[in-house]
């Protein structure tokens, strides 16, 4: 065997596994491969003057490289098990939440030193919330910023760049189980390992799928959320945003049932684009640093949508909307919340004329020609319910950007170690279909690296 243990994907998952190895047993031979490159080339060439839209690199730096797709992401490490992933269902609730603090931890011994822990804990808010049929979810809140989770990313680089080795830009083609282990093959090379874990996230989904097929792993896949993310003047939610940072807000609506949530906040932030498979999305992140703060602040609202027998591809229908926007827009759309309850598209002269400066270039157009109907009307609902406990949220000028999907990759089946029905093949992090965040993501990495280690 070349190494005792290789890691597919240096995202969080990949990354808190190599570390995690390394305190528990230095002695193993470990590598790293990541599809994306190194940290310190890692550049999205937007820059909203010259380029101002996503030109399809062969490698999307923002969602691949060391850091994974979390390395400009807003850092926002979420301690819960009420969202962000169902790992606790694997592991336990206790063991979950101890491994998010532990991550917690190592991250705060690695530049994330004085950065503030909101809390939902004895808010009044709740009661508010309540009071308008507005659920708010439990958690506790590590904001690191873009700009100090980067920091903690490369301390971390630089900690295990000389014990583990990292392969970058190099995307792992297959994995095939061999006598005793694994054969990893790349483009170039072969390698083999005696255990394996993969941990290849987001970006990683229809490769993962090909080695479910090709390793006879069972999986299953039946959701998709849809929605938009909303951006507004920062003073609308602060009341919120300054107490909690974030907050997971979830309403049913009265029209079909449906349930709706906020996801994502980043107060002062800025709205960004996202490429997964070549379909440019939206999402949003904020800095810790207040010369890089903006005056809006941003949220996802999404829509769940469970899919049952006989349709299977629930992430092919999100991408399928994606695409009708991607087609109309040239990429994200772009409307006023005024124009799209007026039933008129915005135009480039009305988001000119708004009281609000958009913190991405976008298209102005009309979401109602891509957003399914059912999924428009529980948005419109979930604005109308949150400008009772902030209002302005239902302002003419709220601008709201479509479409944002949250694809959930198919769940592979494992056990409560994480491990498929091969021994020694883990399957971790957003890749597995278990976890849906950094604090969850990480934590699968520390608790199969402990595994491995036993
Ligand atoms: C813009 C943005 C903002 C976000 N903000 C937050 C936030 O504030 N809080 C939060 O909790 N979550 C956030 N998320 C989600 C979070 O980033 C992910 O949940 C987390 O990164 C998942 O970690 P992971 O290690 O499982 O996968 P990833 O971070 O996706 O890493 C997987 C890695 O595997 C590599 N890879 C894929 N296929 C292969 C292959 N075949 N061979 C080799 N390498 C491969 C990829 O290049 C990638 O680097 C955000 C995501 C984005 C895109």
């Amino acid at each position: 065997m070349t190494y005792d243990v290789i890691i597919v994907g240096a995202g969080p998952g990949g990354i808190f596994a190599a570390y995690e190895l390394m305190e528990r047993n230095p002695r193993l031979k470990v590598a790293v491969f990541e599809a994306g490159h190194a940290l310190a080339d890692r550049h999205c060439p937007i820059d909203g003057e010259r380029i101002k839209r996503c030109i399809h690199c062969k490698t999307c730096s923002v969602m691949s490289g060391f850091g994974g797709a979390g390395a400009f992401s807003d850092g926002k490490y979420n301690i819960t098990n009420d969202f962000g992933g169902t790992l606790h269902e694997y592991i336990g609730k206790k063991q979950a939440l101890d491994l998010m603090e532990y991550v917690d931890q190592i991250n705060l011994r690695h530049g994330g030193e004085g950065t503030r822990l909101y809390s939902t804990a004895g808010t009044t808010f709740k009661t508010r919330c309540i009071q308008h049929d507005l659920h708010l979810l439990d958690a506790s809140v590590r904001h690191l910023g873009t700009d100090i989770n980067a920091v903690v990313l490369g301390n971390l680089y630089q900690e295990l760049k000389d014990r583990v080795e990292f392969f970058f830009d190099t995307p792992v083609q297959s994995v095939a189980l061999v006598e005793g282990g694994y054969r990893v093959i790349c483009l170039e090379e072969v390698h083999h390992c005696r255990d394996c874990v993969i941990s290849v996230g987001r970006s990683g989904s229809k490769w993962m799928e090909q080695v479910c097929r090709d390793l006879d792993i069972p999986t299953k896949s039946n959701r998709v959320d849809l929605g938009v993310r909303v951006e507004l003047p920062a003073e609308v939610f602060a009341h919120l945003t300054d107490e909690l940072y974030e907050s997971k807000i979830v309403y049913r609506t009265e029209t079909y049932g449906d349930r709706v949530r906020t996801f994502c906040m980043n107060p002062r932030g800025a709205v960004v684009t996202e490429n997964t498979n070549g379909i440019i999305t939206v999402n949003g992140h904020s800095y810790h640093s207040s010369e890089k703060q903006t005056e809006n602040t941003n949220f996802a609202l999404l829509v769940a949508q469970h899919f049952s027998e006989p349709f299977k591809d629930s992430n092919g229908y999100g991408e399928s909307i994606a695409r009708l926007s991607n087609m109309l827009g040239g990429g994200v759309i772009l409307q006023r919340f005024g124009d799209l309850i007026r039933g008129r598209r915005s135009t480039p002269s009305r988001i000119r004329d708004a009281f609000l400066t958009p913190t991405l270039s976008a298209t102005p157009g009309d979401l109602s020609l891509v957003l399914p109907k059912r999924i428009l009307d529980g948005i419109i609902e979930m604005i109308y319910a949150l400008d009772k406990v902030a209002p302005g949220t239902a302002n003419d000028d709220t601008l709201l950007y479509g479409v944002e999907v949250k694809f959930y990759n198919m769940e592979v089946e494992v056990t409560e170690r994480l491990e498929s029905r091969h021994k020694g093949l883990y399957i971790i992090g957003d890749g597995s279909g278990i976890t849906h965040s950094l604090s969850h993501a990480s934590a699968s990495g520390v608790y199969v690296a402990r595994n491995i280690a036993e």
